[in-house]
């Protein structure tokens, strides 16, 4: 229900100015008609390991990678700064560092959004071979600790776009420990962004009930970074466990 109401919001998108069609057409051309690039509308042939991905060969190898010049810790591109950006030059953060897929915008957004909102689950397994290939090259020791659903949606067993990357990590072999909670809590998505800020602070907590410790070394692995609310959080219920380095991992930042 939220996830309709959401997508019917997505029209004024920002990719509405380059040019092709709007998040939402290509959502729905995708819904309607799944064998076109919901880029530039070609016929896909399927590429090997790409199952699932809406994108022709080529759209697929345009993909943006995520600037070269970014804030050493929240990974933000930065334009007049040099090394960390202001934000986290003036604000304590639990994480040491943030590592994002892509930003959040135009074909990267489009397949995000056509992942989590449209519920194209098969696009698990593409994020996961891209985030394999990175946590293999750069953090081979470090354990994925997904950023929990909320409570209703974990009792319901409804399908969550986090944990399914984090599944099909595990199945490749990453190893992967679910040792945080969600507490009840108000939708982020509902409030402002300070309102975000003190909601998702007492949001999430070390889970009790999984028997673990905390890992040393942690991959936080969430969706989207946007303000960096939900990061700190989870970061922070880790630390006071005993987590010492702990990189956040997401698919694509703001
Ligand atoms: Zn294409
Ligand atoms: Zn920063």
């Amino acid at each position: 229900m939220q996830d309709n109401t959401q997508s019917l919001m997505l029209s004024n998108d920002r990719s509405s100015d380059s040019g092709r069609p709007g998040i939402l057409a290509s959502l729905i051309l995708d819904a309607f008609a799944p064998h076109y690039c919901i880029v530039c509308g070609r016929k896909i042939i399927r590429l090997e390991g790409a199952a699932g991905v809406p994108l022709c060969e080529d759209c697929l190898e345009e993909l943006p990678a995520a600037p070269a010049h970014r804030c050493g810790i929240c990974g933000k591109e930065l334009f007049a700064e040099e090394g960390t950006c202001y934000s986290c030059r003036t604000t304590e953060r639990s994480f040491d560092e943030v590592y994002s897929l892509y930003r959040y915008r135009d074909t990267p957004a489009l397949l995000v959004r056509g992942y989590k909102m449209a519920k194209r689950h098969s696009l698990a397994g593409f994020w996961a071979d891209r985030l394999e290939a990175v946590i293999r090259e750069r953090w081979p020791d470090h354990v994925v600790v997904p950023v929990p659903p909320r409570p209703e949606k974990r009792k319901s067993r409804e399908w969550d776009q986090v944990e399914a990357v984090a599944a099909q990590l595990g199945k490749r072999g990453i190893c992967v420990r679910r040792v945080l909670l969600r507490l009840p809590n108000e939708e982020q998505k509902k409030l402002t962004r300070e309102g975000r800020k003190s909601n998702a602070e007492k949001g999430y907590a070390f889970d009790p009930s999984c028997n673990e410790k905390a890992p040393s070394h942690v991959l936080l692995l969430d969706d989207i970074f946007t303000t960096g609310a939900t990061a700190e959080a989870c970061a922070k219920a880790l630390r006071g466990k005993g987590s010492e380095d702990i990189v956040v991992l997401v698919l694509a930042m703001d």
